[in-house]
């Protein structure tokens, strides 16, 4: 039995969403009502989620609702910025209800855990396409942005990369893994854990900084390009998880690592004098190689060897 238009709202998406104060009028009218918080800065950003190109028709509806805002989440977090508000633009073939029920709560447990409050959004009938519009604050001149890497600046990672790599080659049948190991990597891709704490640590410290979506050499390269330098990274520096180290050779490891998209792990920059500072703000982050003057990225294996590769980052044209 499909649900109405007004129902689904109604019945999913308009109660068990945090409440925040800041929203004067949340569902219901034709525009939600916020304030900003006095002196901060207002950041906005979209994902859209296609089914069939950003996840696999098999994934479940939980981990959808978990991953529409994860993404979201993880571009708050590239730049610096604290998540208050979202609005989600749902197209799907039918209004399902145990699909809906999944979905909600995937969304709900990282609403939840970082007090977003939805604030509306649209419902219509179509190919399943999962859109978030998300907006935090920052201080003025807080942000982290993509164009501040400087020469001699330190190159650097949270987490491990590639696991979402494995994960989508795991899903596709392209390598079978031991049970545990496969479960790790498909909920690295379908469960993935924006940095927002990190990127909240690093304002003030960190020179640069972006989320890896693409993989690492395509957003890296967003930086470099952005900051008008160049870099040279030393693979063998690359913070691999036991799944990848174990079940690919480092090659392919590095390769995953690379141009494998849907990590979520900010990349970002720091300057050597707030190394020190660094240190204090994260427990835990690798140093993955350095910004140079001369444009383009330097893949280097252990004995400094040029390491070349193909593919850079998913192009959706
Ligand atoms: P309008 O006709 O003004 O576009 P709608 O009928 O689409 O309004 O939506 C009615 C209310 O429900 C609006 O406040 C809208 O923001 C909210 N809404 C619609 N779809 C969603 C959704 N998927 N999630 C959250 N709020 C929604
Ligand atoms: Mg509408």
């Amino acid at each position: 039995m499909p649900i109405a238009e007004f129902d689904v709202i109604a019945r999913y998406f308009t109660q068990a969403f945090p409440k925040r104060t800041d929203v004067i009028l949340g569902i219901g009218d034709d525009a939600a009502l916020c304030t900003v918080p006095a002196g901060m800065q207002l950041a906005i950003a979209v994902d859209t989620l296609v089914e069939g190109v950003h996840f696999p028709r098999t994934t479940c509806a939980q981990d959808m609702g978990y991953k529409a805002l994860a993404v979201n989440l993880s571009d708050m977090a590239a730049m610096g910025a604290t998540p208050a508000w979202m609005t989600l633009a749902l197209t799907c073939p039918q209004t399902d209800g145990a699909w809906l029920k999944g979905f909600t709560q995937g969304l709900l447990e990282l609403a939840k855990l970082y007090q977003v409050s939805l604030m509306g959004g649209d419902t219509t009938c179509g190919p399943l396409t999962i859109t978030i519009q998300i907006a935090g604050f920052v201080p003025p001149d807080g942000a982290l942005q993509r164009c501040g890497a400087q020469q001699g600046d330190g190159i650097y990672v949270t987490g491990t990369l590639g696991d979402a790599g494995l994960g989508l080659a795991s899903i596709q049948k392209q390598v079978i893994l031991p049970s545990q190991t496969q479960q790790f990597v498909e909920s690295r891709l379908n469960r993935p854990t924006p940095r927002v704490a990190e990127g909240q640590a690093l304002r003030g410290i960190a020179s640069s900084a972006i989320d890896i979506s693409d993989g690492l050499a395509a957003d890296l390269g967003h930086i470099l390009e952005a900051s008008g330098v160049g870099a040279s990274l030393q693979l063998e520096k690359l913070p691999l998880s036991r799944a990848l180290i174990k079940h690919l050779s480092p090659e392919k490891a590095w390769l995953m690592a690379l141009s494998a998209g849907d990590d979520y792990e900010l990349c970002f920059t720091v300057p050597h004098q707030k190394e020190v500072a660094l240190q204090k703000a994260l427990p835990n982050y690798t140093r993955i190689g350095i910004i140079e003057s001369s444009p383009g990225l330097r893949c280097l294996d252990a004995q400094g060897q040029l390491f070349r590769f193909e593919k850079t980052g998913y192009q959706h044209f």
